[in-house]
């Protein structure tokens, strides 16, 4: 509270938010009853815990403190030293380092930061990666590039070059990767993706990189909640670095974390490197408040509760997959092994995009992505969908076959756009959809589609909001 000598330039440091700025609070109202009222099916988000949010925005994030804890630039780091020393050692935990043998930098802004950071840490400009291609569902950050563009700075300051999926099985080219390594020539492999179904074969990956003397990095930015749990193989068995976010499948704050191995015969100095990269290398000074976030979710997952969470994602994402199958869908890889799965609408004449829009409009929140043999990155030919959220609002097997049954629902409507639109456009398509004089039948389902999903996402709870008591905010038209 504001003391009554508070000067009026000091007084709206204690209005609440929607007094002193109504127009901002209303976009995080219009953004909550999204949340509640549609099915969040975007594979690399999640919903984060309360107490995450609480250290989010809590007063931490006033304080500077640039340097790691215990050499810091600024005074007043008593309690920012003693949380992130807490948020390491819970790192280390959650996924099961020995201190001796693995450190942790939580510092990161994110996981394209934290990459960028461990690339500085493990290459001189100009040297050579390899990393799974974007358009095989690996990171922009992993070496990108066009024909006519250098895409990220991972393909800017440093040499790329793409390994691929098998054609035949979808799964990883190791043999590919293996002869291309040979003639490349790499520092530095890394390995993880953004949208592949399947686990990883590091052991593989390890004797390639072996070969060529170069850095092993994964970047497992989806799965690391699915890895801390043990319910996919370890990548710490053989990587030097790994890289992962906090906000996907780990369900924390927006945020990146770079382990690294201390024992690494690649560099005695490893640690030193990494840490020199993140600060003063790529970033200033560290986002505290999302540190006790991280440092919260880290409990989380050190819990037995945590293995369960991930083992009903997993079998939230093979159920989702099996009911596809089952409905005459085609899958990348035809299943999975982890939270997502890659969905291929090419045998249905229908474009990633038309699919996407469609969905928004009733409430089912997916991204189109490219599949495997795609002839154009411009037209993706399918869907990804991740398990991680829906999970998060309890949804269980038998949940996840209802909303198997409305995506099945969505492309069927899809087609009868589609018809209806009388082209392949998807400005055409759009207007369909949302016109009731262009579109008739496709136009009622739309409507009728978007009402039965609503209705049963506003049956789950959502993590730091009181649904009980939740409202439709101002700006928000539904017909029900
Ligand atoms: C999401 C993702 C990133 C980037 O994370 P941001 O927090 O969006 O910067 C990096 N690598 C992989 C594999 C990812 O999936």
């Amino acid at each position: 509270m504001a003391s009554s000598s508070t000067p009026d330039f000091n007084r709206p440091l204690y209005t609440p938010l929607a007094e002193i700025d109504p127009e901002v609070q209303n976009i995080i109202d219009k953004e909550t009853w999204r949340q509640f009222s549609g099915l969040e099916l975007i594979a690399s988000e999640n919903l984060t815990s309360r107490a995450t949010m609480e250290a989010n925005g809590s007063i931490l994030t006033n304080k500077y403190s640039e340097g790691l804890p215990n050499a810091r630039y600024y005074g007043g780091n008593e309690w920012i030293d003693e949380l992130e020393v807490l948020c390491q050692k819970r790192a280390l935990e959650a996924f099961h380092l020995a201190p001796a043998k693995w450190g942790v930098n939580v510092q990161p802004y994110s996981g394209s930061t934290a990459n960028f950071a461990a690339l500085t840490a493990l290459l001189q400009p100009q040297d050579r990666l390899m990393g799974l291609g974007l358009p095989d569902g690996g990171h922009l950050t992993h070496g990108y590039y066009t024909a006519k563009k250098k895409m990220t700075a991972s393909s800017i300051y440093f040499q790329s070059f793409p390994y691929g999926l098998d054609p035949a099985t979808q799964l990883i080219d190791y043999e590919g990767l293996k002869k291309q390594a040979r003639i490349f020539k790499p520092r530095l492999i890394i390995c993880g993706a953004s949208a592949y179904p399947r686990d990883w074969d590091y052991a593989a990956l390890r004797a390639i990189a072996d070969e060529h003397g170069a850095f092993l990095m994964a970047d497992i930015a989806h799965t690391s909640g699915l890895v801390a749990a043990g319910e996919l193989a370890d990548p710490f068995e053989y990587c030097d670095v790994v890289t992962t976010t906090t906000h996907k499948t780990l369900r924390g704050p927006r945020a990146g974390l770079i382990f690294f191995r201390k024992d690494s015969d690649k560099a005695a100095d490893l640690g030193k490197r990494v840490n020199d990269a993140v600060f003063p290398a790529c970033q200033g000074g560290p986002h505290n408040n999302t540190i006790a976030g991280i440092a919260t979710t880290l409990l989380q997952a050190t819990q037995p509760t945590w293995k369960a969470y991930a083992q009903q994602v997993i079998a939230n994402a093979k159920t989702l997959g099996d009911e596809l199958v089952a409905r005459g869908y085609k899958l990348q890889t035809s299943g999975t092994d982890n939270h997502l799965v890659l969905w291929d609408l090419r045998p249905l004449g229908l474009t990633g995009s038309k699919l996407e829009k469609l969905c928004d409009l009733v409430g089912i929140t997916i991204n189109k992505n490219a599949v495997s043999g795609d002839a154009s990155a411009q037209v993706p030919g399918g869907i990804r969908l991740g398990t991680s959220a829906l999970t998060s609002r309890d949804m269980m097997e038998a949940d996840t076959k209802v909303v198997a049954d409305f995506l099945h629902r969505a492309v069927q409507i899809s087609l009868v756009l589609q018809k209806e639109a009388g082209s392949k456009l998807l400005k055409d398509f759009v207007r369909v959809a949302i016109k009731p004089e262009e579109g008739k039948v496709g136009y009622q389902q739309v409507k009728d589609l978007g009402k039965e999903v609503r209705a049963f996402a506003r049956r789950w709870p959502l993590p730091g909001v009181d649904v009980s008591t939740l409202k439709r905010p101002a700006g928000i038209h539904e017909d029900e």
